[in-house]
């Protein structure tokens, strides 16, 4: 690292709140040769309120390569960068990657400014277990790719999150209900720290229901978490993920007994292992 670098600041920001906001960052945001912004206007409420005059350049998703290169070289002559985004933490479903890539590549010192981040809000506050989770970012904008995502997921056993619009909630929420298991746990965090912030802890199903019959609750920015799936005994681990996939599929389709003779036919695996699956799956064991 050359001392005569600028350093580069990724800096959070509030996800609705603005009060949610760091003292360091306030002060990195002030003290700054130039402050980096997804949004210039957005960010210029954000100064505004805090009583900040600084120089803001504009830096989103459509100009990021090029910019990336512009403010190094700003870096490399000894200025220093803070880089904002519209809300919350840089980088996270947010523009910004080529730019520290870039900067890393450089030698240049990158400084993380801790702040809001709405994943990590939701999570906070869920009651769902997070020792261990995935983070999916926004999900495929098609209903296809979407039902190809949840089938993927049906047998994950840890935690996941995405984002998700006001546009889609519903969408996203029918076509999860259309692979995976209507009383799995789902968490829908909605408008957090925010005047009308919801976080409603339920199954599947019931979010389905809640959310086509209240039209607030269709309405704001969204993070959904959604519990693992149930942990298997040792006789069902001894199917391939493929085996319990296909078999939790069906047991939504149709019976328990149909859905083991289903499965047994289509894998070629064994109906007692098949049927031991089945009864985890049915009591979520
Ligand atoms: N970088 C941000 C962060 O740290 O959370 C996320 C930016 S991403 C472009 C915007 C998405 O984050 C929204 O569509 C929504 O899914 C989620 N989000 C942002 N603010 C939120 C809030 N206050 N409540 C719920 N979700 C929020």
């Amino acid at each position: 690292m050359s001392d005569l670098y600028g350093k580069l600041y990724v800096v959070a920001t509030p996800i609705g709140n603005l009060a949610d906001i760091s003292f360091r960052a306030l002060d990195t945001l002030r003290q700054v040769d130039l402050i980096a912004a997804e949004d210039t206007r957005h960010v210029g409420l954000l100064l505004q309120h805090y009583g900040i005059n600084n120089k803001v350049a504009s830096f989103h998703q459509h100009n990021e390569d090029k910019m990336a290169d512009n403010l190094i070289q700003k870096l490399r002559d000894g200025l220093s960068i803070a880089l904002v985004s519209d809300a919350g933490t840089p980088l996270l479903s947010d523009p910004g990657m080529p730019l520290v890539r870039s900067a890393k590549e450089a030698g240049i010192t990158v400084v993380p400014i801790p702040g809001a981040c709405a994943l990590i809000t939701a999570l906070s506050a869920s009651g769902i277990a997070i020792s261990q989770f995935s983070f999916e970012g926004f999900l495929p904008r098609t209903a296809s790719a979407r039902k190809a995502f949840f089938t993927e997921k049906l047998c994950v056993t840890t935690t996941w999150a995405f984002y998700e619009s006001s546009h889609r909630i519903l969408s996203t929420l029918e076509d999860m209900l259309s692979v995976i298991e209507p009383d799995r746990q789902i968490v829908i965090a909605r408008e957090l720290t925010k005047l009308h912030e919801t976080i409603v802890k339920t199954t599947l199903s019931k979010a389905v229901e809640l959310v086509r019959q209240d039209e607030y609750m269709r309405k704001g920015e969204f993070v959904v978490i959604v519990d693992g799936a149930a942990k298997i005994s040792k006789e069902a681990a001894l199917l391939s993920p493929e085996h319990t996939k296909v078999l939790s599929i069906l047991m939504q389709k149709c019976t328990t007994k149909t859905a083991v003779e289903l499965a047994v036919e289509i894998t070629g695996a064994r109906k007692k292992l098949l049927y031991q699956a089945a009864l985890d799956l049915e009591k979520g064991a």
